[in-house]
C-alpha cells in the first residue's frame, strides 16, 4: 500500500492512499483514529505506529505531518537495537555524513556534517595531546621500502596492507615508496637525528594525519576503511619506566577525551602476545561495545622498548658520554573510527544524537508562523538565531518551505542538540519552547536567559548520555566458565570474562578455538584491574593463568 499526498505537500493533508491493485481511496481530511487503522495495514506498520505514537506524544506535530515525512524519505529509520546494521547505513545516508559512491573501492566521502564534527573531535584531543607535552609536527606521507624493512615484525605486519607508489610521471620509481600505514619508519629516522642527549628527552610529537591500508575486509563508512583519519603519537625516553608511564598516560587520555567529553564507555585491555602492535613489546587497546553486542577497537598504544630504537639508532648520550638506547611508545586516537563510536552509541531510531560540543548546530530554531503573524515570528526567530550566535553558541534558523513537523524530523535525524521553537505565542511573550534531543524533553526559557539555559543545559545532557552509555555498557560485560556459557553470553551482545591458560604465545591455539567455537576473540586481560585466575582454561581445561575478556570484534 502506498499513501499519496497531494500536490502541496505543505498543506499537511493526505488526499489519497493507493492499495496495491491501483485504485485509490479518498481520505480527505480523515480524522487521526481512521488513519490509523489504515496504517495499521500498511506492511511498514511497526514504524508508522512508532512515528504516529510520538506525534501524539510530543504535539504539535500531526498524525498527516508524519505520514508525509515518511513518504519524503525512501525508507524510514531501521530499528537501532533489532537491526543495528540497517540502521546504521541509514544513518550514515539520511543524515549525510559520507557518500560511498567514489570510484575507488575502499574509499569513502567524509561529508560536511561529519567532517564539522570530527574536526571539533581533533581539536579537543590534539588539546589533550598538548596538554600532557606533546608537540605538533607533520610527517611525509611517502616512505621509501627499505625503512620498512628495518625491523622485521614491522614490515612483515604492514607489507600486506600498503599502497605502493612506483612511478613519478613517467619515471619509474629507484625505490618503491610506501603511502604510510602508520609513521613509526618514517619518523625514528628523523628521532635518530634530533636527539643527541639527555635533554633532548623527553621528545613527545603528535601528528595528525591520514593513513592508507589495503584492508580485505568489507568497508564501513568510519568504522573500516582504506584511508582514515587519525592522530599518531610517538614518544622517546630515557628510560623504561617513563616508557611505561607514558603508557598509562596514554590510557588515561583516551578516558578523559573519548569518555569524557564523547560519552562513549570502553575498557583497555593488555591484548596476547600474538595479537599485539608488529614490533611492540605489548599493546593496550580500548574495545567500545557496539549495540549489535560486537566490540570496536579505539585507540590503542604500544609500548615499543627498544626494538625500533635500536634499528633505526636512536640513541642518546648518557651522565657519563655512554651512547644507550632510547625508550620508545606509540599511540593512534583514530578520529573517523571515534566518530563511528559515537554515532552508534548515542543515536536512535530517529538519527543521531550528537554531544552538545561536537554538534556543527547546538540549536536551530524552527519558526511557526500562522497567517497573518509571518513576518512577527520570523523576524523573533532571526533575533534569537542572532542573540545566541553573539553568546559563541551554533545556531541557525530553518526558513525553508517545510511544514514544521518536517523541519523537526530533518534536525533530529542530523542530531542537532536542541530545537527552540518559535511561533506567535513565544514571538509576543519572549517565552520559548526548546526541546532536547536525547531525551525529547520540552522547557519554556525566557528570550534573555536562552543563551545561558543552553550552555548549561548542553552541559548536562552530556553527563546524561554519559550515565546512560555507561549503564548500558556495564549491564553487558558478563562471566563465563565454560565454552557453553561462554556461547549463550556472546549470543546476547556480551563483552565476556573467561579463565584462560596462557596469554603467552602458546595460547594461541586455545585463542582459534574460541573463534572457530563461538565466532569471538580474545581481547585480552583488563588493563589495571589485577583479576586472579582460578579454575580451568576454557578451551584446552589446563590449569587458567589469566582472566582474558572475549568478544565478537568488527
Ligand atoms: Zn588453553
Amino acid at each position: 500500500m502506498v499513501f499519496a499526498n497531494c500536490n502541496q505537500r505543505s498543506c499537511g493533508f493526505i488526499r489519497a492512499i493507493r492499495h496495491p491493485e491501483g485504485q485509490n481511496i479518498r481520505v480527505p481530511m480523515l480524522p487521526c483514529c481512521r488513519i490509523y487503522r489504515m496504517v495499521c495495514l500498511h506492511e511498514n506498520r511497526k514504524k508508522l505506529l512508532a512515528v504516529i505514537h510520538h506525534c501524539i506524544t510530543f504535539p504539535p506535530l500531526s498524525c498527516y505531518e508524519a505520514v508525509l515525512i515518511l513518504l519524503s524519505r525512501n525508507q524510514a529509520m531501521q530499528n537501532k537495537k533489532s537491526n543495528f546494521s540497517e540502521w546504521y547505513t541509514e544513518i550514515t545516508k539520511e543524515a549525510k555524513l559520507c557518500d560511498l559512491r567514489y570510484n575507488v573501492k575502499g574509499f569513502v566521502i567524509f561529508m560536511p556534517w561529519s567532517v564539522m564534527s570530527m574536526k571539533k573531535m581533533y581539536s579537543i584531543y590534539e588539546a589533550e595531546m598538548e596538554r600532557t607535552g606533546h608537540k605538533p609536527a607533520w610527517f611525509p606521507a611517502l616512505i621509501p621500502e627499505s625503512n620498512f624493512h628495518k625491523e622485521a615484525k614491522h614490515v612483515e605486519g604492514f607489507t600486506p596492507e600498503v599502497f605502493w607508489v612506483e612511478r613519478a610521471g613517467e619515471n619509474k620509481l629507484e625505490e618503491r615508496l610506501a603511502m604510510r600505514p602508520t609513521s613509526e619508519t618514517a619518523m625514528y629516522q628523523m628521532y635518530s637525528l634530533w636527539i643527541q642527549g639527555k635533554s633532548d628527552l623527553p621528545l613527545k610529537i603528535y601528528h595528525p594525519s591520514q593513513v592508507w591500508r589495503y584492508e580485505t575486509k568489507a568497508t564501513r563508512p568510519f568504522i573500516r576503511s582504506r584511508e582514515f583519519y587519525w592522530i599518531e603519537s610517538h614518544d622517546a625516553f630515557a628510560t623504561e619506566a617513563e616508557a611505561r608511564a607514558q603508557v598509562q598516560e596514554d590510557m588515561e587520555m583516551a578516558q578523559n577525551v573519548i569518555f569524557g567529553e564523547f560519552g562513549v564507555p570502553f575498557l583497555f585491555f593488555e591484548r596476547p602476545q600474538w595479537d599485539k602492535f608488529p614490533g611492540a613489546v605489548s599493546t593496550y587497546a580500548a574495545d567500545c561495545l557496539m549495540p549489535d553486542g560486537r566490540v570496536l577497537q579505539l585507540p590503542s598504544t604500544h609500548l615499543l622498548g627498544q626494538n625500533f630504537a635500536k634499528p633505526f639508532d636512536v640513541k642518546f648520550l648518557n651522565e657519563k658520554g655512554e651512547s644507550e638506547y632510547c625508550w620508545q611508545t606509540c599511540y593512534g586516537p583514530c578520529i573517523s573510527r571515534i566518530y563511528a563510536a559515537i554515532i552508534s552509541q548515542h543515536g536512535d531510531d530517529s538519527g543521531l544524537v550528537l554531544p552538545y560540543s561536537l554538534a556543527p548546530i547546538q540549536a536551530i530554531v524552527v519558526p511557526i508562523p500562522r497567517k497573518g503573524n509571518e513576518e512577527a515570528v520570523n523576524q523573533a526567530a532571526r533575533e534569537t538565531v542572532s542573540l545566541l550566535s553573539k553568546s559563541g553558541i551554533r545556531a541557525e534558523g530553518d526558513f525553508s518551505q517545510n511544514t514544521p513537523g518536517f523541519k523537526y524530523n530533518e534536525w533530529e535525524m542530523k542530531g542537532v542538540p536542541f530545537r527552540i521553537e518559535v511561533g506567535g505565542r513565544e514571538a509576543e511573550s519572549g517565552i520559548y519552547t526548546v526541546v532536547r534531543r536525547d531525551i525529547r524533553a520540552k522547557a519554556s526559557v525566557k528570550k534573555e536567559e536562552l543563551a545561558s539555559w543552553l550552555l548549561h543545559e548542553g552541559a548536562r545532557m552530556l553527563s546524561d548520555m554519559k550515565k546512560k552509555a555507561q549503564n548500558g555498557f556495564d549491564s553487558c560485560i558478563s562471566k563465563a566458565d565454560s565454552m557453553e556459557t561462554l556461547a549463550t553470553e556472546l549470543e546476547a551482545g556480551h563483552i565476556v570474562s573467561a579463565p584462560f591458560c596462557t596469554m603467552e604465545k602458546e595460547g594461541e591455539a586455545c585463542a582459534d578455538a574460541v573463534k572457530e567455537k563461538c565466532a569471538a576473540n580474545v581481547r585480552g586481560t583488563r588493563y589495571g584491574k589485577s583479576e586472579r585466575a582460578h579454575g580451568k582454561c576454557i578451551a584446552c581445561g589446563k590449569e587458567a593463568s589469566a582472566i582474558v575478556y572475549i568478544a565478537r570484534q568488527y
